[in-house]
């Protein structure tokens, strides 16, 4: 029987009993591991009386909390299978996964109750507990479920093979699938960034992504509880908030998406409030190389990039400190344990593996390694395809350069042709992002009679002169992208859709040009 999430927890405990696990800050909470370990077990015994059996699911639609962290733990004692959902979904999305997933019990809070009372008589199964104390009649608290419950630790024979979680995709390009992870996945893919960021015992980790996403909870937190940290939540990311934190807390490391970075950076503070910060995590969506070497200048901290997606855990490549300037843009090197190819894309069903890109050549980025997914949730057709001969194929186009660093251009289906040429839409956001009085950048293809499509780019303005004739001439002088290339057309807008994790929403912007155009 190999390692578990379980053994990995009880053996943090065992090890570091009395050291700070767990500060919610929301709630004042401060925990040793024997203390968080205490709760785990209350909690797996809670479930337990309320019939959650092994393989049994639990969702949580939680922000960032001490209940969160919790009850995920608590599954993993029970052997029942954790399916955190994102706390922004609307209605609509949130009864979809629940009918798909088809929760046992699903825990929820204050801020997530208007969506979740809009659901709950469509789903007359499954029990629902508020972690606040809430005058409704559809739900009961889980302090009440928990309390008095005892902190005897619950048997169950778990093997490393067992699914540990099935998590939604974002559904940034269709509707979200339930990825399903097992223990082994998980502890593979901890260690892998335990190493990574160099973590040990005398770190204090933050907690301001959203924890339901592989990107923040299997990349920076599980990596810290193994190693025995110290992880202060925070309810969710306050660009001021997490600033003050860092100082007050001491924090030596955290994980921010790239929007998350750049909204840090246009606040007030000086270096020394990020004095005992050694090392930032960033990834989940790209980041415009501008904004690299702004980071790096004006906080001076040493950042690593980690890219990958939910299906392979996430993290797959990484670019270190020391790349940082010198392979700015570049999405790294493959990670320990882990093969990425590029190869040419197949227009009649899946790339095939062996049809390897040369350097410089754009093609499909397919994987494989031990965080793999056991498949997709109820979806054996789209599980096949995905994992076409053992390999993962992300939909992701890129190429390697001739140092072997992975250059992502784009998803296959945000790739703009215009004109029978391919338009990588990154490419144009990281050149927009260039200019100094731009805040954020989205660009998109819209259909066009004479091209096909031709590209659009929404604006976010930092400074309030900039205009279309501005960006065009700054788009195209000093060949700094072709001219086939360059927005035909702008928007500016307040700002972008971007969902929970800090991710572009590009089917949003889609809708709309396609509504303004009916
Ligand atoms: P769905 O499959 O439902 O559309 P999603 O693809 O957004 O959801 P995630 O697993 O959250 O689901 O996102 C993975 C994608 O995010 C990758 O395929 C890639 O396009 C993008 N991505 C992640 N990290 C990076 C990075 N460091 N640089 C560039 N792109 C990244």
């Amino acid at each position: 029987m190999g390692p578990t999430l379980k053994s990995m927890f009880e053996q943090t405990v065992g090890k570091y009993a009395n050291k700070e696990a767990l500060v919610d800050t929301r709630l004042g909470t401060r925990w040793t591991y024997k203390q968080w370990d205490d709760e785990v077990n209350r909690t797996a015994n809670a479930l337990r009386a309320s019939g959650v059996e092994k393989g049994d699911l639990v969702s949580t639609v939680l922000f960032n909390t001490a209940e969160f962290a919790t009850t995920l733990f608590a599954c993993t004692k029970i052997g029942a299978v954790f399916n955190p959902i994102n706390f922004r979904l609307m209605a609509k999305e949130l009864e979809f996964i629940l009918k798909d997933a088809d929760p046992k019990v699903v825990l929820f809070e204050k801020a997530t109750a208007s969506q979740v009372e809009l659901v709950v008589n469509k789903l007359p199964d499954i029990e629902f507990w508020s972690i606040d104390e809430q005058d409704l009649t559809y739900a009961l608290n889980y302090y009440d479920k928990v309390s008095g419950k005892g902190t005897t630790r619950p048997q169950c024979e778990l093997d490393e093979n067992d699914p540990y979680a099935i998590m939604y995709t974002s559904g940034t390009t269709g509707l979200p699938k339930g990825v399903i992870h097992s223990h082994r996945n998980m502890v593979d893919q901890a260690l892998l960034m335990t190493a990574c960021l160099h973590l040990s015992d005398k770190d204090r980790g933050l907690t301001v992504a959203p924890i339901f996403h592989c990107a923040e909870l299997h990349c920076a937190f599980f990596p810290r509880v193994m190693t025995g940290a110290s992880n202060i939540i925070m309810h969710h990311f306050d660009a001021p908030a997490v600033i003050e934190t860092v100082k007050q807390e001491q924090i030596t490391s955290f994980f921010a998406a790239p929007t998350m970075w750049n909204m840090m950076i246009q606040e007030e503070f000086s270096k020394e409030d990020f004095e005992s910060l050694q090392r930032g995590l960033y990834g989940g969506a790209p980041m415009a190389p501008a904004l690299t070497t702004r980071l790096h200048e004006v906080l001076g901290v040493q950042l690593i990039q980690a890219y990958g997606m939910t299906e392979m855990g996430p993290a797959i490549t990484g670019l270190m400190e020391e790349e940082q300037i010198s392979k700015a843009g570049s999405a790294g090197r493959p990670l320990l344990n882990h093969e990425v190819r590029v190869v040419q894309t197949n227009e009649h069903g899946p790339a095939e593996p062996e049809a390897i890109c040369k350097p410089g050549e754009l093609g499909e980025i397919i994987v494989r390694g031990p965080s793999m997914m056991l498949g997709y949730y109820n979806r054996p057709e789209a599980t096949e395809e995905a994992l076409y001969k053992g390999w993962y194929h992300s939909g992701d186009i890129g190429s390697y350069d001739e140092d072997g660093y992975l250059w992502v251009s784009d998803r296959v289906k945000d790739m703009i042709i215009s004109g029978g040429e391919n338009i990588y839409s990154r490419e144009v956001e990281d050149v927009l992002f260039d200019h100094p009085g731009v805040l954020d950048a989205a660009v998109i293809g819209e259909p066009d009679e004479m091209w096909g499509e031709r590209v659009v780019a929404f604006i976010v303005k930092k400074d309030t002169q900039l205009n279309e004739k501005v960006l065009d001439e700054f788009c195209t002088s000093g060949s700094r992208l072709a001219r086939y290339k360059r927005p035909r057309r702008y928007e500016f807008v307040d700002e972008l859709p971007r969902n929970a994790s800090g991710k572009l929403q590009k089917f949003k912007l889609r809708e709309r040009t396609k509504a303004l155009s009916e």
